[in-house]
């Protein structure tokens, strides 16, 4: 039985998590869930998993407004729901999907306390990929991905018997503006970038699929986890995904995986790694689907990969500062207080504006992201 923690339960990934969960009772104890406000979605899971611990990070719940059947079940609320979820209650696996900067100190508590770390939260790695990577060599617990693109990288080295990867492949859907010219993806609303044509997910990354923040991120986490210079990494539209990411071979060979963009295969994969289990997803009709098409990114309507390939080259905080701006920037357009066209701007603004700050602890880590905001708070 593997005793698994889920931070950010009531999330896309989290409950897809706990589908894999559903679906092999025989090899899951669901041992603490995490939300932020969700509280009736949480009331809910806690029903029918009945773990150990749970707790909401952003509210707090009187006992007297927990449900009778759920009080079996330890409550907790805020800083401490997380940290205990992370690191107190027994479990083999913590699965971090919970958004934002807030899973930094989720990844570290938890591999401090020896767990296995599944990771979606790419922002632990964006913002602390040096402590993280080193904390995980430390403790000799190699992160495992669960972001898709990471998650094929990761599958296509398990495949390699060896063999180092020259290059890797970064797939990139080109999100719903991918088509569209300049002035167009400069007035597009919310409800636009909210609409991914292919994969269904929280609010942050949605967008940040759309700006193409996400896949600079995701060059971010791949320097991290695979340890590739940003120059090695190379990002490729490929607007079906169905190939998820790839490796290239010194011979010229590439190996890719491909699978049906659906989140359920690189969630099961980390939690069931070594083993393959079944995940209610097909393998993709190749006949059916008939074309896959790749293309060169354009970083000249899209400049948030350009962004991050400079942050990483300029080291100490700058990809803390870029992440922290892009958060802050995103919240922003949802509100409707900035058009889509500024938050790449704001970025690379606080990126100008805070060069230089220094990214030696998690203290410094989160005094840039703190500055980062207010940077871009002021316009
Ligand atoms: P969602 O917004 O769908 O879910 C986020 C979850 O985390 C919810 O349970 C939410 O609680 C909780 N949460 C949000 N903010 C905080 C916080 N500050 N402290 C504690 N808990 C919090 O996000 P996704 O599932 O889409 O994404 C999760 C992470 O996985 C992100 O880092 C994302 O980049 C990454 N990822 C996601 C993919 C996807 O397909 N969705 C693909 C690859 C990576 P509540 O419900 O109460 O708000
Ligand atoms: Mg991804």
């Amino acid at each position: 039985m593997t005793r698994i923690a889920i931070l950010g339960s009531t999330g896309s990934i989290g409950t897809q998590a706990l589908d894999i969960c559903r679906r092999h009772p025989e090899r899951f104890r669901v041992a603490a869930l995490t939300a932020r406000s969700s509280r009736e979605k949480l009331f809910e899971q806690v029903r029918e998993f009945r773990p150990e611990m749970a707790g909401l990070a952003e509210d707090d719940i009187p006992l007297n407004e927990i449900p009778e059947d759920l009080r079996f079940c330890r409550w907790m609320s805020g800083a401490e729901a997380l940290k205990a979820a992370a690191a107190e209650v027994p479990a083999d696996q913590v699965l971090v999907s919970i958004v934002g900067i807030a899973g930094l100190k989720s990844v570290l508590d938890a591999l401090e306390a020896g767990r296995q770390v599944l990771l979606a939260n790419k922002e632990a790695l964006v913002t602390g990929g040096h402590l993280v990577m080193d904390l995980a060599k430390r403790m000799g617990k190699p992160i495992l991905p669960v972001d898709s693109e990471h998650s094929a990288i990761f599958q296509c080295l398990q495949a390699a018997g060896g063999n180092p990867a020259e290059k890797i492949l970064l797939t990139a859907s080109g999100g719903p503006f991918r088509t569209w010219d300049r002035e167009r993806i400069e007035r597009a609303t919310p409800r636009e970038a909210l609409k991914h044509p292919n994969w269904s997910m929280g609010a942050k990354i949605t967008v940040d699929s759309a700006s193409m923040f996400n896949k600079g991120l995701e060059i971010i986490e791949a320097r991290w986890l695979f340890d590739m210079p940003e120059d090695r990494i190379r990002v490729v539209i490929h607007p079906e995904s169905i190939v998820h990411s790839a490796i290239v071979f010194r011979d010229g060979a590439v190996l890719a995986q491909l699978g049906m963009p659906d989140m359920r295969v690189p969630i099961g994969y980390a939690m069931t790694y070594p083993e393959r289990v079944e995940t209610g997803v097909p393998a993709p009709d190749l006949a059916a689907i008939g074309r896959l098409t790749f293309e060169e990114p354009d970083t000249e309507k899209f400049p948030a990969t350009e962004l991050a390939r400079e942050a990483l080259r300029a080291g100490g905080a700058a990809c803390t500062v870029l992440n922290g701006a892009n958060e802050a920037a995103v919240a922003a357009f949802l509100r409707e207080e900035i058009p889509f066209g500024e938050i790449a701007r704001r970025v690379e603004n606080a990126l100008e504006r805070l060069a230089g700050l220094p990214a030696d602890s998690i203290g410094d880590i989160m005094e840039a992201d703190r500055r980062a905001r207010a940077c871009v708070g002021k316009g």
